[in-house]
């Protein structure tokens, strides 16, 4: 099989599978975003995906993330998933459509700073530890709220949603608490009203549980291998 034809295939399965789990969930396939996470993949694969009528991105580094932004078309929305150094905040702002990855206030002041030059304002998500595993990035639950609080003041900053990375698990239903908590966090702040802070974008769920995920609330997925296949890291 010719690789934009594997592409085409394995676009058409992940769209199938989202349909089932929106299905399974009594949710609508519309109040599910697909982020093909592209990764370490050739522009030229990218731009197969495009053609094929893919327009939404993910990447985790920002040399990569520029790169890929100026050799697509300009109607490619770009996610930034990855961990942010805040000294490379400046060369993003304006260019991406949300920073998924958001979790210490040092970062979420220089996207406050930048964006405020630019003029703009820049959505993101608050990456959140649930599993609390040592080796993540992310706040702890039971931080989140202040947080939230921390960044009422910011004006050039949207908080839109949370985020998480679950661990990898051989079967999807070990992650199925993890996402459930992470809705609930969404559902205990939202009932809060903290000014300004609207968190019903739920970014969970990759390639190996991403079903499990929608099943939970996810109103974003993010699907590397699952859309690309396997990466090769050099
Ligand atoms: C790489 C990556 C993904 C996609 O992972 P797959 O298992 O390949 O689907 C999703 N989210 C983040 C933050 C990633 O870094």
């Amino acid at each position: 099989m010719s690789k934009e034809s594997m592409l085409k295939n394995n676009l058409g399965r992940v769209e199938e599978s989202i349909v089932e789990a929106c299905n399974r969930a009594g949710r609508r396939r519309e109040d599910v975003t697909l982020i093909a996470v592209s990764k370490t993949k050739p522009v030229e694969v990218l731009k197969e995906a495009y053609d094929l009528g893919v327009r939404v991105f993910g990447e985790n580094k920002v040399q990569e993330l520029l790169d890929k932004y100026e050799a697509l078309p300009k109607d490619v929305e770009w996610h930034m998933i990855g961990h942010l150094q805040t000294n490379k905040v400046k060369y993003l702002i304006g260019k991406v459509e949300m920073i998924h990855s958001v979790d210490s206030l040092r970062l979420a002041q220089a996207i406050e700073k930048e964006s405020a030059k630019k003029d703009c304002v820049t959505k993101i998500l608050i990456e959140v530890n649930v599993a609390e595993e040592e080796s993540k990035f992310g706040i702890r639950v039971d931080e989140v709220e202040s947080f939230l609080e921390r960044l009422a003041e910011f004006k050039h900053v949207q908080v839109c949603g949370l985020m998480t990375i679950a661990p990898f698990v051989e079967n999807s239903e070990e992650n199925r608490e993890i996402f459930k908590n992470l809705h609930k966090l969404s559902v205990d702040i939202m009932g809060k009203n903290i000014d300004n802070r609207n968190v019903d974008v739920l970014s969970m769920g990759m390639t190996n549980d991403y079903g499990v995920a929608i099943e939970e609330g996810a109103t974003m997925v993010r699907v590397g291998t699952g859309i690309f296949g396997f990466r090769n890291y050099f």
